[in-house]
């Protein structure tokens, strides 16, 4: 048996970075404060809390002598005054690729088009840009696309994380709606390069394993988009998840892994597999 893992697998650079970021933090300061959790992974979110970073659902839980860190995935400018009023010590870790979305979402504002974001309702990041701009649209599918009135004017951005065939499916539809039209990709390229390699990997292994928590919507469309090319597909959040008769008559396994999942994670899923397929080379990278 082979084992090919997707190079990118993993944390993204944004991701990677803010966790970085909160260990420093913890280390300077005995704790720092989150506003929400970092990654959507538990594994990282109880590591974190161990060393003293820890999950707040508003500003007030925060002491004032502790840093707030503002996550990868952006915060609402609302939020941002009110720690700037309450003179908190921000760190910010918001990913760049974040802020130029919310850039890009400004500028069509300004521009006069409505503005659009395909998204997930009620994510963090999606919730962050949707609070740039004053009357924004989500659209998640195709179906929210259809029941859009007609109008004149429309500008479009992504969530950083979606799937390009579901942002050219809506924009079609967009298109019978909208007379002026602008679309802005800001799908990340991390994301990109992600999603472009397990497409790849899904059909040319006999097996695909996906690693990733079920609450990141991220590691769920890898599986998706995955699946759809290959129905051994499966998503683990660890190595006690792996089946082992998954691996019957298996060739080749296939790995990637979500923006949230940590490397430890990868490499203990990774070891159980050597393990299981009897393998003593080291797994191959598809770039
Ligand atoms: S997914 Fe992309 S935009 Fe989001 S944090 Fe990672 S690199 Fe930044």
């Amino acid at each position: 048996m082979k084992i090919i893992l997707a190079k990118d697998a993993g944390y993204c650079f944004g991701v990677r970075e803010a966790v970085k970021v909160a260990y420093r933090e913890s280390e300077n300061h005995g704790e720092v404060y989150m506003l929400g959790h970092i990654v959507h992974n538990e594994t990282v979110v109880e590591d974190l809390e161990k060393v003293g970073a820890k999950v707040v659902e508003t500003l007030e839980q925060v002491p004032k002598d502790r840093p707030v860190l503002f996550r990868a995935h952006g915060t609402t400018p609302e939020i941002w005054s009110k720690a700037d009023e309450e003179k908190l010590n921000i760190v910010d870790a918001t990913c760049p690729l974040v802020t130029e979305i919310h850039e890009e979402i400004k500028q069509l504002e300004k521009e006069g088009r409505q503005t659009i974001i395909i998204g997930d309702h009620g994510h963090d990041e999606v919730i962050g840009i949707a609070a740039q701009v004053d009357y924004p649209i989500i659209i998640s599918n195709i179906e929210e696309a259809k029941e859009l009135k007609k109008m004149k004017s429309a500008g479009v951005v992504t969530q950083s994380t979606q799937m390009i065939e579901n942002v050219q499916d809506i924009i079609k539809v967009l298109m019978t709606k909208v007379f002026d039209l602008r679309f802005v990709n800001t799908i990340c390229y991390p994301t990109r390069r992600n999603h472009e390699q397990i497409k790849a990997l899904a059909e040319k292994c006999d097996l695909m394993i996906v690693i990733g928590s079920f609450t990141s919507a991220n590691s769920k469309r890898l599986t998706q988009l995955a699946l759809e090319r290959n129905s051994k597909s499966y998503q683990v959040t660890c190595a006690k998840d792996l089946n082992i008769d998954w691996f019957k008559e298996v060739e080749v396994v296939g790995i990637s892994a979500g923006a949230s999942t940590p490397d430890s994670i990868i490499t203990s899923v990774t070891e159980k597999i050597r393990k299981i397929g009897n393998i003593n080379k080291e797994e191959v990278l598809y770039d």
